[in-house]
């Protein structure tokens, strides 16, 4: 297929199109490097440099088979500070790439959206079905483009399908292609940044919550299963239809557990202190990925810990994993 990846320059963007070219397709990256790296885009991929929303149409003219739209800002305590960044950087954009994808008729759209649409959690594991409170505008924007989506999708027409992928903890690398934030905000980076010696000790955010050893507990999937569950929800976007599915292992791991894989995997005594709680902090967030089973016939490889601390480690080290 063409493909356009908006945020291809990104962490999960630039490893979805390592794995859309192995597949064979033809992909153009689109990307304006505010939070991207250049030389993270596979070689294989064509470029372009700029704005999604003023971009998009531009780009789209020249026919194309499917948009994977990562590009955004994802950054949840920027959020609260400056809104304006988000609903405009997130809301107003996607809107712009919606209109162009139904002016050029583009018949797929796999979008990347968040468990942060859902907010605290009545119960766990957290389905599709669970009620979406988002508790910070971050997951209030990827909420809001998830309600668009389906508007455009189910549009009288029904040129569109869509797939929304709400991703839990992303986490890992794909070889040479791995997470490298300007701000980091993420646990495993931070904890990798400590046995690299980038970085004197972890902060554990709380050890007072109500969970087995008293730290919060996520759901963590490697990047790569992340991307194979791309894939096939470009040959199931059902036309018409907006699809919703969580990704996530189903299983949990706690901050604490995190570090001891960590240890294990590098060898490195990893000294973490415990901090206050960060604001906005849900205790749990486990996801049921029961739907992307049935619907996209996805079903985690990769998850096991370790392995995703492993991955992480060689790409962090500018090793290659295997
Ligand atoms: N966390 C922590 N110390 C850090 C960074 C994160 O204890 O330096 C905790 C955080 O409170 C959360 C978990 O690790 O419970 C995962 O946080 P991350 O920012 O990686 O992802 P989030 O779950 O917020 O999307």
């Amino acid at each position: 297929m063409k493909l356009l990846v908006t945020g291809g320059a990104g962490y999960v963007g630039s490893v979805c199109t390592a794995h859309l070219l192995d597949g064979g397709h033809d992909v153009t990256v689109l990307d304006d490097l505010t939070t991207g790296h250049r030389d993270a885009v596979p070689a294989g991929a064509s470029f372009v440099e700029g704005d999604v929303a003023a971009a998009a149409a531009d780009v789209l003219a020249e026919g194309f088979d499917g948009v994977l739209h990562f590009a955004a800002r994802s950054l949840v305590g920027e959020s609260v500070v400056d809104p304006a960044k988000y609903w405009h950087g997130n809301v107003v954009t996607s809107i712009a790439l919606l209109d162009a994808i139904r002016a050029h008729r583009v018949p797929r759209l796999v979008f990347s959206s968040t468990a942060a649409t859902y907010g605290e959690p009545e119960s766990t594991p957290i389905t599709e079905d669970s009620p979406t409170r988002p508790t910070n505008p971050y997951g209030a924007t990827k909420l809001a483009i998830d309600h668009a989506i389906t508007s455009y999708a189910v549009a009288s027409d029904r040129a569109l399908g869509a797939v929304s992928l709400r991703y839990f903890n992303v986490a890992g690398a794909h070889g040479d292609v791995g997470e490298r934030h300007a701000t980091e905000t993420h646990l495993i980076p931070l904890v990798l940044q400590v046995a690299a010696g980038t970085r004197e000790q972890v902060s554990i955010y709380g050890d007072d919550w109500p969970t087995p050893d008293g730290t919060c507990v996520r759901d963590y999937i490697h990047v790569d299963d992340l991307a194979d569950a791309h894939l096939r929800a470009l040959d199931h976007a059902p036309p018409g239809e907006h699809l919703i599915c969580n990704l996530g292992n189903g299983t949990g791991f706690s901050v604490l557990e995190v570090i001891e894989a960590c240890r294990r995997v590098t060898g490195h005594p990893i000294p973490a202190a415990v901090a206050p709680r960060r604001a906005g902090d849900p205790a749990v967030l486990v996801a049921s990925a029961a739907r992307a089973h049935e619907r996209l016939g996805w079903s985690p490889a990769r998850g096991d810990l370790d392995g995703i601390v492993a991955d992480a480690w060689a790409f962090a080290r500018g090793g290659v994993s295997a």
